[in-house]
C-alpha cells in the first residue's frame, strides 16, 4: 500500500508505532519523505488480521492516507530467447515452454507477482510493476 503522510504527521514515528504498538511487520519498498513536507512510502504490511485493522485505525486517526496497490509483472517479450530459465522458478505455471514450438508462454492471469522470475532470467525481461487502486 502506499502511505501518504501530510506534513504536519511527516516527522512522527508512525512505522515504529505500527511496529511496536500495532505487531505488524513492516517492509518498506520506497519511501519519498522530507522534513516538514508531505511525504509517502510504499510499503507492504503483514499480521494478524485484527493488528492490520487496528493499525489501519490508527493511521487513519494520523490522517495517513492509504492507498492499496496491486503488484503485477511486466514481461518484455520481444527481446526472449526461449532458453527457458524463468519457467523452472515459476511454481504457478505462468510460464511454460510450448511443447511443440519450445518458445515461452506467459499466462498473466496464472501469475501471483512472486517476482522470482526477475532475478532468473539473465536477460532481465521482468519487471515489478504497482499500481494503485
Ligand atoms: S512472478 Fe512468480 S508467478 Fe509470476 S511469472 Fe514470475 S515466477 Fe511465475
Ligand atoms: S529466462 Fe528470460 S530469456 Fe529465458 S525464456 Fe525466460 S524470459 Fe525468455
Amino acid at each position: 500500500m502506499v502511505l501518504r503522510f501530510p506534513s504536519e504527521t511527516v516527522n512522527e514515528p508512525i512505522t515504529y508505532t505500527l511496529i511496536r504498538e500495532h505487531n505488524v511487520l513492516i517492509n518498506i519498498l520506497n519511501a519519498d519523505i522530507s522534513h516538514g513536507k508531505e511525504g509517502q512510502l510504499l510499503i507492504e504490511m503483514a499480521g494478524r488480521e485484527e493488528d492490520v485493522n487496528e493499525a489501519m485505525v490508527y493511521l487513519e486517526s494520523r490522517q495517513v492516507g492509504i492507498s492499496p496497490v496491486v503488484k503485477t509483472i511486466l514481461f518484455n517479450e520481444a527481446p526472449c530467447v526461449h532458453c527457458g530459465a524463468c519457467v523452472s522458478v515459476c511454481f504457478h505455471g505462468a510460464l511454460e515452454m510450448d511443447a511443440q514450438t519450445r518458445k515461452l508462454q506467459f499466462s498473466p492471469e496464472k501469475c501471483v507477482a512472486c517476482e522470482l522470475c526477475i532475478r532468473a532470467c539473465p536477460l532481465r525481461l521482468f519487471e515489478l510493476n504497482f499500481g494503485v487502486n
